[in-house]
C-alpha cells in the first residue's frame, strides 16, 4: 500500500486515523486532503470497524493518556525528591544541618 501516488503526483504513505469514529484505522490520502486545491485522494486501508471497537478503543486511549500524565507527574516528583536529597546531603556534609 505504501508508495501509492495521489492525483497531485505525491507519493502517499499509510496514516492512522485517531477520530472517535475510526480510532486506529489506517488510510492513505492526499497530503493536502480537505484543503483548497487538494486532489481529494483518500482510501481506507483497513476494513470498517465494528461498533464495539469504536467504543472500546477510545476508552483505552483515554486510559493510556491518563496513565502517561500520571507517570510524567511521578517522574517530576521523583526528580524533585532526588534534588532535595542531594541538597540535604551537601548541607549535612558541610555541617549546615548539624
Ligand atoms: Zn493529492
Amino acid at each position: 500500500m505504501d508508495g501509492q501516488i495521489c492525483f497531485c503526483g505525491r507519493v502517499e504513505k499509510i496514516n492512522c486515523s485517531w477520530t472517535t469514529s475510526n480510532p486506529g484505522r489506517r488510510f492513505i490520502g492526499c497530503e493536502h486532503y480537505g484543503k483548497p486545491g487538494a486532489c481529494g485522494y483518500f482510501m481506507w486501508v483497513d476494513t470498517s470497524m465494528c461498533d464495539r471497537a469504536r467504543v472500546v478503543i477510545p476508552g483505552l486511549l483515554r486510559s493510556i493518556r491518563r496513565l502517561e500524565a500520571q507517570v510524567r507527574r511521578e517522574k517530576e516528583m521523583q526528580m524533585y525528591l532526588v534534588v532535595a536529597l542531594i541538597t540535604s546531603w551537601i548541607l549535612w556534609t558541610c555541617g549546615g544541618l548539624s
